[in-house]
This record gives structure tokens, sequence and C-alpha cells, in this order.
């Protein structure tokens, strides 16, 4: 496998052409492809942004493996349409009509792994009563949207981060592409109405003066991506955005200057509401990001210049 060539230059695509390659390896295992088991693979998956987004625009296509293209394609059937479901205030990151409704159909045939019922039935409700002291009841009832485990969404951005590092180190003579050495270093994914909580801002602020390395927003905004490099170190930070409701960040590549950079970000503090011998519930505010604060998927040209007004 090719060590990333840490002086890739930045790529510029056409924003109307998916770039297609005939990789003879499968992008995710590295496994040489017979044809029998060759598939082809939408790295940014035709269903997993609202239909029709991607028609015209931006993608990247290439060789699996059967098995990881179907695990890849488990992944994004209920994460795809969780993130099309609205906020707990009924709120959409758009104001795309036909994704809404696409999100409802996809709301009533996809099911939820978590819970194994239709996302539609899958907003979660925790009802909690209890008593704290003779005479004082206490009741609360929490509601969420659907919920997506986090260890599946960070498979999911391994899957496409994999897969567009192999592209930035696909070598045209060989067929083949490279892997990120050391590990995959997720942080953390906030809804829409988090990705401005004390961690994702100063994530975003520690990284952007680094070098970018890709930088990818398509399907009318329903898929970005952002990768940089560390200055000193092998360590990509990365960011991913998801049909304007979900946001991961992390790392992959040497672990320690990760590391340094987790330890020195903020904890998000919890507060207790309620706690009796055996239960206890917590909660966290969750904080929005302004839309003038908000640097995550922006890149200049010369980044050393100012935005022009
Ligand atoms: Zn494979």
């Amino acid at each position: 496998m090719n060590k990333a060539d840490s002086q890739s230059e930045l790529l510029d695509f056409p924003p109307h052409l998916p770039l297609a390659l005939r990789n003879r390896t499968c992008v995710y295992c590295g496994l040489a492809l017979m044809p029998r088991d060759r598939t082809r693979e939408h790295v940014i998956g035709r269903c997993f942004v609202p239909d029709g987004k991607l028609q015209g625009q931006w993608n990247l296509i290439l060789n699996a493996c059967r098995p990881c293209n179907s695990h890849k394609a488990d992944l994004e059937d209920d994460i795809s349409a969780i993130t099309l479901q609205p906020d707990s205030w009924g709120a959409h990151g758009h104001a795309d009509v036909a994704a809404i409704e696409n999100g409802h159909r996809k709301a009533v045939h996809s099911r939820s792994r978590r819970t194994r019922k239709s996302v539609r039935d899958s907003g979660e409700r925790i009802n909690i009563h209890g008593s704290l002291g003779p005479g004082i009841h206490v009741s609360f009832q929490f509601a969420s949207p659907p919920q997506i485990d986090d260890h599946r969404a960070f498979e999911l951005a391994r899957l496409q981060l994999t897969a567009f590092f192999y592209m930035q180190t696909y070598n045209s003579e060989t067929r083949q592409g490279g892997y990120w050495l050391h590990g995959y270093h997720p942080i953390m994914t906030a809804n829409r109405s988090d990705w401005g909580n004390p961690l994702m801002v100063r994530f975003m602020r520690t990284i952007e003066s680094w070098d970018c390395r890709l930088h990818a927003v398509t399907a009318d905004g329903f898929f970005k991506l952002v990768t940089r490099k560390h200055p000193l170190a092998e360590t990509w930070a990365w960011a991913l955005e998801w049909n304007h409701n979900r946001r991961l960040i992390g790392f992959f590549g040497e672990r320690d200057p990760a590391q340094d950079i987790v330890n020195s970000l903020p904890r998000l503090e919890a507060k207790t509401v309620y706690q009796a011998p055996n239960e206890s519930l917590s909660y966290r505010v969750e904080t929005p990001l302004g839309e003038d604060d908000d640097t995550l998927f922006l890149v200049f040209d010369d980044e050393t210049a100012l935005p022009d007004d």
C-alpha cells in the first residue's frame, strides 16, 4: 500500500462531473478484484442524499468488492433516512421541499438499526417519574428525533474518507490508491442544533489554518467534506456534513499529534437533573452555530487572503 504523498496538492474537480476510477483493488479493503466480485461504488451514495441531488454534480465512482459495497449500503440506508428528518423543533437545515418530502418517504421505508422499527416510529422518548422527598413528586419527559448510533456514523465516515484518500493517492499506472498509515481517530458527531458546542468550535478554530487537502461540497450542499493536514505531522483533520443535519469531526494518521489536540479541547459539561439511588438523568444544553461563525467548510483560493465581500 502506498504511503500518502504528503506533497499532494489540493485537487480541483469539475463541479458537474463525477470522477470515475478503474481501480484494480477494492477501495475499502484492498482486495484484488475479480470481475465477478467487482461492483461500481458511488462514494456519496445516490440514495444517501435526497433523490436526484447528485444529478450533474460531482461524486467519486470507483470499484469495490461486493461485501464492502453491501456493508456501506447498509450503513447509508437508515443514516440517510434519519439525517433527512427534522430536529426536535421540527426544523430542517434547508428549505428544499422535495428533500423534505423525500425524507418523509424514507422514514416510512427505512428501518432504524437502533430501534429495529421504521425511522418514522423511531423518535425516542424518556419518561422519568420520581420523588424528591415526602409529597414532592417530579416528572420529566424528553423527546428526541430518531437517533443514529455514533459507531455506525463513524464507520460510514471512515469508508467515505478512505475512498477520498484512495482517490488522492491514486496511481493511474498501477490502478491502485493508497491508505493512510496509523489510525482513524473520530472525535464526535453533532446534530445541527449543537454545531456550536465549545468542542466543535475549538476544533474548527484549531484546524482552520492547516493546509487544506480536500474540499468537496456537492449534491446542493447535502454533502460536505474537508480534510486538512497537520503542519508538522502525518496527521489529517477531517470534517463531514451530511444532509444539512449531522456533522462529524476527527483525525486520521499519526495518533499522538491528534491526541494532543483532543486533550486541549474543552470538555462538554452535563448537568444532572435527577438523581435517585439507582438512576440518574443528566443533560447538556446544545449550542447552535451562527452562520457568520461557521467556517468549518470554508476554503479560500488563497487561504492567506481574506475572502472578498
Ligand atoms: Zn472490499
